[in-house]
């Protein structure tokens, strides 16, 4: 979308074009991988959806919920900067606004950061609401975690072992495989630290107890992490993505929707 001016972007809107806005966060990923992750692999998905299916891409939003301990390691690492729960949810409003404004009713969230969920629904609901109200009935947001678009048995089969769980997969195996597949040049694998699976207490508390996280970042130990499994997974979350998408944008007169 940024690469297209308003008459090419209006025209492939007015032709049925989705439009996907990934949305992410600037969060550290443990010594081996970038900060930029969590937008960074949403827009990497986001883009290659758009290869099979009539999309546009909109620039990412790469500013997320705050980090959260048991998640993402928490905010005091430097480089960590989130944003307040109303904050995201009022930003992406703007932002849905203003697709919609112009022409777009056909959109979808693809979501990159695991705390982001409940604001982005926040803002999905107040955006068709306040469409409603303004008699923009026809517009549809697909809300959707890419990270959540494929079968987890890829992981086992590759890592084996124990299941590994996405919340504590924060720069661990999943991403670092994914980074390694994508932007390999990023990453740092000498840096990688050698991380005991982090058990956490099943609770929060307000102030954190930061030393609940590991110095590294890291939450699990990335290093059975490759590039060919990092393949196979992000083509999953592709083919995940382009199967919601066409089964929810299915032009009208198709049977289902
Ligand atoms: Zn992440």
């Amino acid at each position: 979308m940024a690469h297209l001016s308003w008459r090419a972007h209006a025209d492939r809107i007015a032709d049925g074009a989705v439009v996907l806005l990934p949305v992410g966060a600037l969060e550290q990923h443990g010594r081996h991988l970038p900060l930029g992750v969590d937008y960074m692999l949403a827009e990497a998905v986001a883009l290659a959806t758009a290869e099979h299916i009539d999309a546009v891409v909109a620039p990412p939003f790469v500013y997320g919920y705050k980090s959260q301990l048991r998640t993402g390691g928490g905010p005091q690492f430097p480089g960590t900067v989130g944003l307040d729960g109303h904050s995201l949810s009022s930003a992406i409003v703007d932002v849905l606004r203003g697709l919609a404004r112009g022409g777009a009713n056909k959109l979808a969230i693809i979501d990159g950061h695991y705390e982001n969920q409940m604001f982005l629904t926040e803002a999905c609901d107040l955006a068709i609401r306040e469409f409603r109200q303004s008699g923009r009935e026809g517009v549809k947001i697909v809300q959707a975690r890419y990270f959540e678009q494929f079968d987890e048995a890829i992981l086992e089969r590759h890592v084996g072992g124990p299941p590994l769980d996405l919340a504590y997969e924060h720069a661990g195996v999943f991403e670092t495989s994914l980074c390694l597949h994508l932007f390999g040049d990023l990453v740092d694998m000498d840096a990688a630290p050698e991380q005991a699976f982090k058990e956490f207490p099943s609770y929060d508390c307000h102030p954190p107890h930061d030393d609940w996280v590991p110095a590294t970042g890291a939450l699990s130990n990335p290093h059975r992490a490759t590039a060919a499994l990092g393949r196979e997974i992000f083509d999953a979350c592709v083919q995940g993505m382009v199967r919601i998408l066409e089964a929810e944008f299915r032009p009208e007169g198709d049977g289902s929707n």
